[in-house]
């Protein structure tokens, strides 16, 4: 198999930015696994689901068609052939996403799109569950975190927002539903490399794992 880069972390860690650079660099494309669960997620939302009901979520898992595009410089994510990649961010599906993303049936669903879109490798995949779950055997696992005060500066920052308590308060809901589902949690997967980026520019971040991948 080619290389596959897994890499997870919490919310607003820098995983996309970081994940996109090191693609762009090496020549590989790119998977936001993120966007798939956001993808259902609004899917489900327009669809008028109540996305706490768990029944209801696991019943319409299988409908929407969810496609992802791997470039790393132009990424995109399209329901029923529509981009979302814009509605997809919105604090609707922010506060919906992580519990739609416990659900086993939304899993299973995006694990198998998940899987086929890395196919043979040459990708680097971002998550939550790339280096425990979806692809143990990835090359490179990178654990990617960074301080609250610092993850949820920069997510007001690229939302050209201001309000850092409120965007601080979202990033930690959903590190917390994250982390303590019963499905494929966030954890640090076995033989993952830990990378701390609070005192890190992103172009340090992006040679870190370079240079892992180089080794
Ligand atoms: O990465 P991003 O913050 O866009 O992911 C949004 C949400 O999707 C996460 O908070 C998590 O609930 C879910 N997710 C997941 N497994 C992944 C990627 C994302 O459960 N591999």
């Amino acid at each position: 198999d080619r290389l596959v880069i897994a890499v997870d972390g919490t919310s607003g860690s820098g995983k996309s930015s970081t994940s996109r650079g090191v693609a762009a660099r090496l020549g590989l494309r790119y998977l936001d696994t993120g966007a798939m669960f956001r993808a259902m997620t609004w899917w489900l939302l327009r669809e008028g689901v109540d996305v706490r009901d768990v029944a209801a979520v696991a019943a319409a898992a299988g409908r929407p068609r969810i496609e992802s595009g791997t470039d790393p410089v132009a990424p995109t994510i399209t329901v029923d052939g529509a981009d979302v990649s814009i509605e997809i961010r919105r604090d609707e599906v922010n506060a919906a996403v992580s519990p739609v993303s416990a659900v086993p049936e939304v899993r299973a669903r995006l694990l198998e799109l998940q899987r086929e879109v890395i196919g043979d490798g040459a990708i680097v995949v971002e998550g939550r569950d790339i280096g425990s779950v979806v692809w143990p055997q990835a090359g490179v696992k990178v654990y990617l975190s960074a301080d609250p005060d610092a993850r949820a500066q920069r997510r007001t920052a690229e939302q050209g927002g201001t309000d850092v308590a409120s965007t601080q308060q979202s990033l930690l809901e959903r590190d917390r539903i994250d982390s303590g589902r019963a499905t494929a949690p966030l954890t640090m997967a076995e033989g993952a490399v830990h990378v701390d980026s609070t005192h890190l520019t992103l172009a340090e971040v992006i040679d870190t794992i370079v240079d892992l991948a180089a080794r």
